[in-house]
């Protein structure tokens, strides 16, 4: 009756206001994060296949907490985004990755490459360009080791302001690329209009290879990629038979916790020097 439907509106006040309380609550966890410098970044190796070297990183973002411990991305870059606090911290993401670069020239690996992920929130912003030379220019290191790495499902929304920012960058000699690929509704249309020169196929697709299944999808992304003479990496590599599988389509590059899991700095060029690389 009546009565029943107060309380379940006071339930439902109750929970709403618990909800916003908690997001924002989150969000101050957040400015205060940016401020007590609780975010840092963890690089995870991509593996050549050809040459078992390792010839670049990945740059993952890492926040710890007193109170929450290690959160991972996915718990809040929604949340950053929605926010726009995602500017700042993208800004801090791309600094702290272009001195990473430059530690890894310091020691004689300026060969190696730098991903960083990048929100379509970022680079839609005016000032995208200029703030990304600007940290490659501070780090002193060259345009060609910094890779950004897009997620095509976020990228229509706002697909002309981005163009012009990656183009910009790309004449500069960044390379671009296509994250997750194949989770998207349209990613041949990217393929088609976007300069990237990299496809990194979503680890859903490596999930599922084994050699007693149809692999077919896999196979043809790989092969897309080199009739378009694109780099073809394969993300979420954990066993020795995806690697055998990918290896065996000419996959040129993996990634994955059978390399390595993602690594802070100080361990990250441990590896390099354990390595003999
Ligand atoms: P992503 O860009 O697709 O990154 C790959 C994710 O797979 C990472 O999760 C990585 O730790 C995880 N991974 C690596 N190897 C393996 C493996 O062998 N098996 C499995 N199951 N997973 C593996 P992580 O670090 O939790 O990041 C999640 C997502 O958060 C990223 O997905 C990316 O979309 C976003 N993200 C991370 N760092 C940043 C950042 O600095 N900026 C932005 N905008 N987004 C970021
Ligand atoms: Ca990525
Ligand atoms: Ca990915
Ligand atoms: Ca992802």
């Amino acid at each position: 009756g009546k009565e029943e439907g107060r309380n379940r509106s006071e339930f439902f006040h109750q929970k709403m206001n618990e909800m916003i309380w908690e997001k924002s609550e989150l969000e101050n966890k957040l400015r205060l994060g940016l401020i007590n410098q609780e975010f840092r970044l963890h690089y995870q190796p991509l593996y050549d296949v050809m040459s078992e070297k390792i010839i670049g990183f990945e740059a993952l973002l890492r926040w710890s907490t007193p109170d929450l411990g290690l959160v991972l991305p996915d718990k809040f870059i929604k949340h950053i985004e929605d926010t726009r606090l995602i500017i700042p911290l993208g800004n801090w993401i791309i600094k702290t990755a272009c001195q990473f670069a430059g530690k890894l020239a310091d020691l004689g690996y300026q060969d190696l490459s730098v991903s960083v992920n990048v929100s379509v929130l970022q680079i839609m912003n005016e000032d995208f360009a200029a703030a990304v030379m600007d940290a490659i220019q501070e780090a002193n290191i060259s345009p060609k080791s910094i890779h950004l790495e897009i997620t095509e499902s976020r990228l229509m929304e706002s697909y002309d302001l981005c163009v012009q920012n990656i183009l910009k960058l790309k004449n500069e000699g960044i390379r671009f690329a296509i994250d997750d690929f194949g989770t998207g509704y349209s990613s041949l249309n990217y393929l088609k209009d976007l300069p990237v020169s990299t496809i990194k196929i979503d680890k859903s697709f490596i999930r599922d290879l084994s050699f007693n299944s149809n692999n077919n999808l896999t196979e043809l992304i790989i092969i897309l990629a080199q009739k378009m003479g694109l780099e073809i990496v394969a993300e979420g590599v954990e066993t020795p038979e995806q690697y055998h599988i990918l290896k065996t389509y000419r996959c040129n590059i993996v990634q994955g916790y059978m390399i390595s899991k993602p690594l802070p700095e100080e361990d990250t060029i441990k590896l390099l020097i354990e390595r003999n690389q």
